[in-house]
């Protein structure tokens, strides 16, 4: 996580960096600083808390000059205080660093550092590279030069075991700013007569549209005039500039006082846009060329594991029903924390799916390169199309749902159950699917955007249903088959941006424990629409009420038994059950955004959380 941003050219450095790091604010934002080179001295201005903060500390101290650097952070060693907040100095004063990652061999590096007489301000690990590349340039022969700090830069670099997405000046060398990149994201944007680097285009799209994505152990140095890429080891990078078709539109609000709101609005244009030119009714299935793969290839696949983390993972499960249901094909979800490191024996020919919809999710990405190092083909499924992940899989299926701002994922979830629900149609209609099956689901996949279009309909009355249990301690969310997923993701949404503890399960686990929580205070949300599992649902949801439960239900429309059983309901349009999870979960996400209003909670940058975990 965290947000870079770096700038030089001609225009002063302040304001645009600090309308960067705006733009990259829901990646972190425990603390922001900036250093801007003035004059040969550099004017560092740093704050806990959020961008605003910030801007007024600039704005009451000044901080004049063209060349600058910028950070957000999403603290990972270190408290948040303000001697912690990027960016931070060597020992000298004259270098400074801005850095996204972690450096995991810091403690042994700061205290050989310590021993020769360094003196450190702060606890993180970003200072102790500071302090590296600081010494590393101090201690090269001659006049201070791009040559000298590049060497330095690769010197320090390759003494760490870690991941780093880094911008770095000095103060001898005033047209110089130089990026780096090993797990962490870092995009150079080109202008003219002045050049950025950041996290992430979103932070620069209003300066320029033409880009270099950098790669892992990718160095750029950038002056007013122009750039060069190589590489930390010290050779040739081949770099591609690349236009970025982007619609600075699509990271406002508009009218929304919240992202996370405009985003779950956005579902039905979303789900359609992961739809769009995929269905082929002449042959009653999707097309997916990006999997680059032919039917006889996926036609030999034994075993699919989907791999991801938090809703990424959710999705996957929901994948995981989907692709048993139609193509009867073997399948298994792996949190990628745990495949990076797991050594999950896997037939030669199984099929993985790295699922994150930033495309960096640092565990994800890691969990891609385990299984493409097995030897098994690994496709993404990610929202950026300029990502790590999408660089690096085999093939794979975009998104399509825009930019997601919002911390907690909405739309990102319908979409990657869109792009699953594709996948597991392809791999049946070349096993046992009928084209009249086929044809039957790409109907009702077409017919989603609307139902959904109806649920958001609904908006007024999840409301007052949010405000009556806002202030329920905790919340139980339960659902069968497909909607088990769902009921994890609703417990996830609740948790991330209310804070109310939540827990999803099977419905049927209740008796096995989870009814020990039970009391007229502990309200339970079932989602239990009118399926092969509708009346197992019932007899949970009487187990409950016989305990003086609250009970919300989330059912199909002219579902009475459920209206007339259940304290609140939300009836639904039908759907096919495979389909269910798309309709279920906009509920549930307009129940955890309501509340969390109810509750005043910073529903876009919830407590703790950022977006995007690039991190470990
Ligand atoms: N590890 C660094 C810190 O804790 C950077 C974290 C980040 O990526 O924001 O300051």
């Amino acid at each position: 996580m965290c947000g870079i941003v770096g700038y030089i050219g001609k225009q002063q450095a302040a304001p645009l960096l600090i309308d960067g790091l705006r733009k990259l604010e829901y990646r972190g934002y425990d603390s922001a600083g900036v250093a801007i080179l003035h004059d040969g001295l550099l004017q560092t201005r740093k704050r806990i808390g959020r961008i605003a903060h910030l801007a007024q500390l600039v704005h009451e101290q000044a901080a004049p000059g063209t060349l600058g650097i910028s950070h957000t952070r999403w603290a990972t060693h270190g408290g948040v205080t303000n001697e912690n907040a990027h960016p931070h100095l060597d020992e000298s004063g004259h270098l400074a660093v801005v850095h996204n990652g972690v450096i995991e061999n810091y403690s042994s590096l700061r205290t050989q550092l310590q021993q020769q007489g360094h003196h450190f301000d702060s606890q993180t690990d970003t200072e102790v590279l500071a302090h590296l590349i600081g010494k590393a340039f101090d201690e090269s022969k001659g006049e201070p030069t791009k040559e000298l700090l590049m060497e330095a830069i690769r010197t320090a670099l390759k003494q760490v075991v870690g991941t780093y997405g880094i911008a770095v000046i000095h103060t001898s060398l005033p047209n110089l700013l130089i990026g780096a990149r090993r797990g962490s994201p870092l995009v150079l944007g080109v202008g003219k007569g002045e050049n950025f680097l950041a996290s992430d285009v979103s932070a620069i799209v209003n300066h320029t549209r033409e880009v270099v994505y950098l790669k892992d152990f990718d160095i750029a140095c950038l002056s007013p005039e122009g750039f060069e890429v190589s590489t930390v080891p010290g050779g040739e990078s081949g770099y591609e500039i690349r236009e970025v078709e982007f619609d600075s539109k699509a990271v406002e609000k508009g009218d929304y006082p919240h992202f996370m709101l405009k985003e779950i609005f956005e579902q039905p244009e979303t789900i359609r846009d992961a739809l769009r030119g995929r269905l082929s009714t002449e042959e009653a299935t999707a097309k997916l060329g990006g999997l680059n793969m032919t039917n006889a290839e996926l036609r030999n696949i034994e075993r699919v594991v989907l791999t991801g983390c938090g809703t990424a993972s959710h999705a996957a499960m929901v994948g995981e029903y989907l692709i048993e249901q139609l193509a009867l094909l073997p399948t298994e979800v792996e949190f990628a924390s745990e495949f990076r490191y797991r050594n999950l024996p896997l037939p030669k020919d199984a099929l993985v799916f790295a699922i994150s919809q930033s495309g960096e999710t640092a565990d994800t990405l890691a969990a891609l390169r385990e299984s493409q190092r097995k030897g098994h083909k690994t496709l993404g499924i990610c929202n950026n199309v300029a990502s790590t992940i999408a660089r690096e899989s085999d093939g794979g299926v975009y998104m399509h749902a825009g930019p997601e701002i919002g911390v907690a994922a909405t739309k990102s979830f319908t979409s990657q159950c869109t792009v699953l629900t594709l996948i597991a149609l392809l791999l049946g209609r070349i096993r046992h699917l009928s084209t009249t099956d086929g044809l039957r689901i790409l109907e009702e996949l077409q017919a989603i955007p609307d139902k959904v279009r109806k649920i958001l309909s609904l908006d007024a009355q999840i409301q007052a249903i949010a405000k009556k249990y806002a202030h329920a301690q905790s919340m139980m969310f339960l659902g069968r088959q497909f909607n088990y997923p769902v009921a994890l993701e609703g417990a996830l949404k609740m948790k991330e941006i209310s804070y109310i503890h939540a827990s999803g399960h099977p419905s049927a686990e209740l008796k096995h424990g989870i009814i020990a929580l039970i009391t007229p205070e502990v309200p339970s949300v079932f989602i239990a629409p009118e399926d092969t599992v509708f009346e197992k649902n019932i007899s949970n949801i009487e187990e409950v009420k016989a305990r003086m439960g609250p009970v919300i239900g989330i059912g199909t429309e002219g579902s009475h038994r459920l209206e007339e059983l259940c304290d609140d309901s939300i009836l639904i349009p039908h759907c096919p059950d495979f389909l269910s999870p798309l309709l279920t979960t906009i509920p549930l996400q307009l129940l955890a955004y309501h509340t969390a209003v109810a509750l005043g909670c910073d529903v876009d940058k919830p407590r703790n959380l950022a977006k995007s975990v690039t991190v470990e």
